[in-house]
């Protein structure tokens, strides 16, 4: 194997700890959250209790003042473990960055520590049952009314939608306008006029709660608003980098990790008076998904190491989660064919990871939004008709 040269002695230590906590609170639970369809919140808080929580948060803010490195290692671990149900990654690495780069002084005070102690779970609310991809065209409508935002509309497909406290929600300040009628606003779930619908049921990702949101005249005071009125487009644009490369960084962990299996279980079992690790097939399948998983490993190494200093674009991150992902779900297929029936049974790790792949080239951007990305950076744009 390549070495890896990202992580330094404290790095590896955190790792040690992160890998202590899946052992002992999260794989011994895990099929029973997918049974429950969540995970419950005395692991949001034992996580924040160890530091897991917010990781890259600085210290002034309530989190624990580590870099993006450690936010990776647990998305890694976790993505080894198979475990898809505490969705620390979305809330510490994709929610929490929104309120470190443009909330205010108050607003940061408020939320950010009680994330980083797991009091506080929170989702982001873009996809409405309209569209998840065209978030210019979203009909979720947050209209001034006085010091109030009066919000009105529906979402769909959000993560951690049933046990949220907090949403950060993107609405229509100004629906005559496109992108740039887009908001930013911080909704606590508590308000009169908030309702969950039901938790989807979904092929994968079974711990994860995964709900639909209802607003109706649900009043917030203006000082929810996230960075400027009708700036929400923008601000998205902003993360897109870091949120691709959590994508990315689960993928590949994700894929390591099923090899891994698979490499243990074709030298075990039995046929034909060898085991499957003699066959050529089992060999040259192992070997080339081994090659591509390595290459991967190598790009997405790079991309953490380009993020850490600021250096990563938009573009080169959906590339990566474009390839990752793509990968991640031909390595589940490959790898549960070798497993034969076993595969296809829920009880083994590689049927869960086949079915949890399956989302990674939906969530957080479609293949087809990254390669639309892609395109328009290395081709002249499309006219339209
Ligand atoms: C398990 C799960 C968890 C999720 N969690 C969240 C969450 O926490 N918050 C949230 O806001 N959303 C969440 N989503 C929603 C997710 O982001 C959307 O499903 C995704 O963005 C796609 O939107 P859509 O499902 O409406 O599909 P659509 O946007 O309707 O897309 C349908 C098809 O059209 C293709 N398409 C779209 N644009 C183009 C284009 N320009 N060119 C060519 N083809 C195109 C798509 O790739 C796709 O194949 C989650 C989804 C799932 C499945």
């Amino acid at each position: 194997m390549i070495e890896r040269h990202l992580f330094d002695a404290e790095h590896e230590g955190f790792r040690d700890t992160v890998r202590r906590f899946i052992e002992e609170h999260v794989t011994p639970h895990h099929a029973d959250w997918e049974k429950a369809g969540q995970v419950p919140r005395s692991l949001w808080r034992k996580a924040g209790e160890l530091g897991l929580l917010c990781c890259n948060v600085p210290q002034e803010h309530g989190g624990v003042g580590g870099d993006f490195l450690h936010s990776a290692i647990l998305i890694e671990e976790m993505a080894r473990a198979g475990a898809t149900g505490p969705t620390f990654y979305l809330h510490s690495d994709i929610v929490a960055p929104y309120l470190v780069d443009f909330g205010t002084p108050e607003q940061k005070a408020q939320w950010l520590p009680r994330m980083a102690s797991g009091e506080v779970v929170v989702a982001l609310g873009m996809s409405e049952p309209s569209g998840g991809s065209d978030v210019q065209s979203i009909r979720t409508q947050a209209l001034r009314d006085g010091d109030e935002y009066v919000i009105n509309g529906q979402k769909v497909f959000i993560t951690n939608g049933h046990s949220a406290d907090l949403l950060l929600l993107a609405c229509k300040t100004d629906p005559s306008q496109g992108a740039r009628g887009v908001s930013l606003i911080l909704v606590e779930t508590d308000r009169p006029g908030f309702t969950r619908g039901r938790k989807l049921e979904k092929i994968g990702c079974k711990a994860q709660d995964t709900s639909e949101l209802f607003f109706s005249d649900l009043r917030v005071p203006v000082g929810n608003l996230l960075g400027q009125e009708g700036g929400g487009f923008k601000i998205l644009m902003t993360q897109l980098a870091q949120e691709r490369l959590v994508q990315a960084i689960r993928a590949v962990s994700a894929a390591e990790a099923a090899l891994e299996w698979t490499r243990s279980y074709v030298a075990e079992r039995k046929m034909f008076g060898q085991t499957l690790a003699d066959f050529q097939n089992t060999r040259f399948t192992l070997a080339n998904l081994h090659a591509q998983v390595l290459a991967q490993r190598v790009f997405v190494d790079r991309c953490m190491a380009l993020h850490v200093k600021g250096l990563l674009d938009a573009v080169d991150a959906a590339a990566c989660k474009l390839v990752t992902t793509d990968l991640q779900f031909k390595v589940m297929d490959e790898c549960l064919q070798l497993f034969g029936g076993w595969g296809y049974m829920w009880e083994y790790p590689i049927a869960r990871a086949f079915a949890d792949a399956r989302m990674c080239r939906i969530g957080g951007g479609t293949a087809e939004v990254m390669k639309q990305i892609i395109a328009n950076a290395i081709l002249p744009k499309t006219r339209k008709p």
